[in-house]
C-alpha cells in the first residue's frame, strides 16, 4: 500500500519507491518463476476467413504465481524485458511452442510473439534453428510476430535479423499494426509476410467511421504489396462480417476461440461462424 505524505498525499518520491521495489520484487520473482517453472503457454485460433479452417495458433505466454494467482504478460513483460530476462523466456517459449505444435496436423502454424530485445540481443537465428531442430518442426510451419517498436532502436541489425529467419523459411507477420506512428511506411520499408490489424480497429469499426476507412487501405496496401491480412481481437459476428467484406484474410479472436491450453486446442473448421 502506498503511505501517505503529510497532506495525505502520496509524495512523488514515495510513488516513485513505491513503484521502484515493487518492479525489484517482480524482477526477483520473474527469476524464481522461471527456475522453478510457473510459465505456461495458451494458444489462440487463427483461422481462415475463405474455408473457416485454423490455419494456426498463436502462443501466448501465461505466468501462475504461487500467491498473487495469474499476472497477465503486459505487467510482467516489460519487466522481463528491462532486465533482460526475456531472452531466457523467450528461448523456453519458443522450444517448449515448436514441440507442441509438432503435434498438431499439418500444415497448422505455430505464431510466436518475439520481443524487439530478442532481436537485439543475443543470437536469435542460432535460437530458433536450434527449436526448429530439436523439435523437427519444419520452418515453414513457424511464424514470428513483431511490433514496429522492433525498428525503433537498433533497425540495421534488426532487420538483419529478419531477413536471416526468412531466410530460413520463417514467416514474419508485424503484430499490432495501426497502433504506431509511421506504421505504412513499414510496410514498405521491411519484408513482411503478414499484417495483423490490431484489435483497435476490430472493436471500434461499427462505431468509428475513420477505423473502417483505415482498414480498407491497409488492406489496399497489403495486397498491393502481396502481404496477407489478420484482423485480432474479432469478438462480433457483425466485426466478422464488416471485416470479411473489407477482404481480410484471416482471424483472431474470442469469436473463433480464446487462448486456451495446448491440451484444449480445437482444430475443427469455424464453418457455422464464417459461413
Ligand atoms: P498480442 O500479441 O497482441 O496478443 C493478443 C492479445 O489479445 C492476447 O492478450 C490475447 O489474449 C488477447 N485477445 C485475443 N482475442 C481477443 C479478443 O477477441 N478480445 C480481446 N479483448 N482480447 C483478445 P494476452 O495473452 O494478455 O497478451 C498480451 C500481450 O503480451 C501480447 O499481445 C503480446 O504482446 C505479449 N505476449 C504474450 N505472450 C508473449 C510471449 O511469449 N513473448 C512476448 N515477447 N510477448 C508476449
Ligand atoms: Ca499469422
Ligand atoms: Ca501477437
Ligand atoms: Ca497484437
Amino acid at each position: 500500500a502506498k503511505a501517505a505524505g503529510r497532506n495525505g498525499y502520496v509524495t512523488f518520491e514515495t510513488a516513485m519507491k513505491d513503484r521502484a521495489n515493487a518492479r525489484q520484487q517482480l524482477e526477483g520473482e520473474l527469476r524464481q518463476a522461471i527456475l522453478n517453472r510457473e510459465f505456461d503457454l495458451y494458444y489462440q485460433p487463427q483461422v481462415e476467413a475463405r474455408s473457416g479452417r485454423v490455419i494456426g495458433a498463436e502462443a501466448l505466454l501465461r505466468w501462475r504465481h504461487p500467491r498473487r494467482g495469474f499476472v497477465p504478460p503486459s505487467e510482467f513483460i516489460p519487466v522481463a524485458e528491462e532486465t533482460g530476462l526475456i531472452e531466457k523466456l523467450g528461448e523456453w517459449v519458443l522450444k517448449e511452442a515448436a514441440a507442441e505444435a509438432i503435434r498438431w496436423p499439418a500444415p497448422i502454424k505455430l505464431a510466436i510473439n518475439l520481443s524487439p530485445v530478442q532481436l537485439s540481443r543475443g543470437n536469435l537465428t542460432d535460437t530458433v534453428t536450434q527449436a526448429l531442430r530439436l523439435s523437427g518442426l519444419p520452418p515453414e510451419r513457424l511464424e514470428v510476430e513483431i511490433t514496429e517498436n522492433v525498428f525503433l532502436e537498433d533497425e540495421v541489425n534488426n532487420l538483419a535479423v529478419i531477413r536471416q529467419l526468412r531466410s530460413l523459411g520463417v514467416s514474419v507477420a508485424l503484430d499490432d499494426f495501426g497502433t504506431g506512428y509511421s506504421s505504412l511506411s513499414y510496410l514498405t520499408r521491411f519484408p513482411f509476410d503478414q499484417i495483423k490489424i490490431d484489435k483497435f480497429f476490430s472493436m471500434n469499426l461499427i462505431e468509428r467511421s475513420d477505423c473502417a476507412t483505415i482498414v480498407s487501405s491497409v488492406i489496399t496496401l497489403a495486397r498491393g504489396l502481396g502481404i496477407s491480412t489478420v484482423a485480432e481481437g474479432v469478438e462480433t459476428v457483425r466485426q466478422f462480417e464488416l471485416l470479411r467484406e473489407a477482404g481480410v484474410d484471416y482471424f483472431q479472436g474470442y469469436l473463433f476461440g480464446h487462448p486456451v491450453p495446448a491440451s484444449a486446442l480445437n482444430f475443427g473448421a469455424a464453418h457455422d461462424i464464417t459461413r
